[in-house]
């Protein structure tokens, strides 16, 4: 493997290869190493201080045990991810893991602990997919939306075209398949979604997309945000996060045809996990304080907790199949996600508390098939379709209460995660809303 990169890299006139992680604040993060040092690099890393694990999204280092000035991680390429970056000049990329000096795992690595979900799933006999939808805002260099088209409009496909263009042509070169795009209906807010893969190569792959759409938006002298919500007057932005099982035999595991809706028992157990751990895992899918600018009842990004079939205010989504392959498409769509999240801690999460319902052989109760918002508040609380957090703070105390989470993420990822974003709440306690989102804008 180490050989297929050298080579790659040679044959392409790579000079720079960045070393690419998410932190504990949804912040991509990394360190490019020159290609003459490549071939050591790629055997024993590259050294990163403990401390940036503790390190919040706006650059504010926090007190975590163990993560002070003292000691050295590696950043741990994995060669199977060597990509060359067709947006800027003589650079490759790396996906890594956050290493000990001895080549482990770290316990504060974000991509090992996704690893290890995908290892418990395996021990289930499941293999999960996924991918996560992209929505983002084109901002001019006056701070303005690049376009006041309406939703699905051709006039905002026409606005943005240059900048779409580039975007699908890197993301092809870098053999990633987008599937679809449009004007989505903010202001300058335009959409793509890129096909699904097993988790791990998922979340990598959500941090290219990532990248890519930053530097599309560059090339055309904008800036992009992928911030949960960029403007207070407009639509947020989600990063709805589309999951399916598979059987070693090949079967998605969530159809069943004989069901209603076409849900497999399993597929109605994985989303009573979800709704059983759901303001917890919020912690890890919106887990800015942005996010909870956009989480809210009547915005399409849901606000209560229930699910339902194609219902857009339910945080667990069953998205029709397509009706050429029933058997082959159906998934469900978490809609209480967005891009400020680490996408290896958000697809963790949500696969920890779903295989938790199907242990458990959990009960959804009946999906929702009206706006929850419009319900009697009666039958809401009858039928336990209580809201859902309005705040970061709330989203990290339910976090502190989930065991099963914080057992999943480890005592390391745990404790540096918690105090990373609740030093972000406090960082943003005295601010007006319109600062919190001024400060997030171009964090993500
Ligand atoms: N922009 C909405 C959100 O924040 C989603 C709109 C949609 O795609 O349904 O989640
Ligand atoms: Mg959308």
């Amino acid at each position: 493997m180490t050989a297929s990169v050298m080579a790659s890299a040679h044959a392409s006139g790579v000079r720079l290869i960045r070393f690419l992680y998410c932190d504990n604040g949804g912040v991509v993060r990394g360190k490019a190493t020159h290609i003459s040092a490549l071939e050591a690099r790629l055997r024993s890393g590259i050294g990163l201080t403990v401390a940036m694990q503790a390190m919040n999204a706006f650059d504010q280092l926090q007190r975590v045990e163990g993560m002070g000035p003292v000691g050295e991680i590696r950043l741990m390429p994995d060669p199977s991810t060597f990509v060359v970056l067709p947006y800027a000049p003589h650079t490759a990329a790396l996906l890594v893991d956050l290493c000990t000096q001895e080549g482990e795992p770290w316990g504060a690595c974000p991509r090992s602990f996704l690893k290890r979900v995908a290892q418990q799933a395996a021990d289930m006999g499941l293999m999960f997919r996924a991918s996560i939808e992209n929505e983002f805002s084109l901002i001019t260099p006056v701070d303005a939306p690049l376009d006041p088209t309406l939703c699905f409009s051709t006039a905002g496909m026409l606005a943005a075209q240059a900048v779409i263009d580039d975007l699908f042509a890197w993301l092809e070169a870098q053999g990633i398949i987008p599937e679809q795009y449009y004007p989505e209906l903010a202001h300058g807010q335009h959409e793509i979604s890129v096909q699904h893969a097993p988790l791990v190569a998922a979340a990598d792959r959500q941090i290219l997309v990532r990248e890519t759409i930053r530097a599309a938006a560059h090339a055309h002298g904008l800036r992009a945000s992928l911030a949960p919500k960029p403007f207070l007057d407009q639509a947020g932005n989600g990063g709805h996060i589309h999951i399916s099982a598979w059987t070693t035999d090949g079967r998605n595991a969530f159809w069943d045809g004989s069901q209603p809706l076409g849900l497999s028992a399993m597929g109605r157990q994985f989303i009573a996990g979800i709704l059983e751990h759901l303001p917890a895992v919020l912690a890890l899918t919106t887990p800015s304080v942005n996010s909870y600018q956009r989480l809210q009842p009547n915005a399409w990004s849901s606000g209560f907790r229930c699910w339902g079939p194609d219902n857009r205010e339910a945080p667990v989504r069953v998205a029709s199949p397509y009706r050429h392959d029933l058997a082959g498409t159906i998934n469900l769509e978490f809609k209480p996600a967005d891009l400020s999240s680490n996408p290896y801690l958000a697809l963790g999460a949500l696969v920890v508390a779903g295989l938790d319902g199907i242990r458990r052989g959990l009960d959804p109760g009946e999906p929702v098939m009206i706006n929850p918002a419009d319900m009697p508040e009666a039958e809401r609380s009858a039928r336990g379709i209580t809201p859902l957090p309005r705040s970061l703070d709330e989203a990290l105390d339910a976090l502190e209460r989930d065991q099963l989470l914080l057992d999943a993420l480890g005592p390391a990822l745990a404790t540096s995660y918690l105090a990373v974003r609740r030093s972000e709440a406090a960082a943003c306690a005295d601010l007006s809303p319109e600062e919190i989102a001024r400060r997030h804008r171009f964090i993500y």
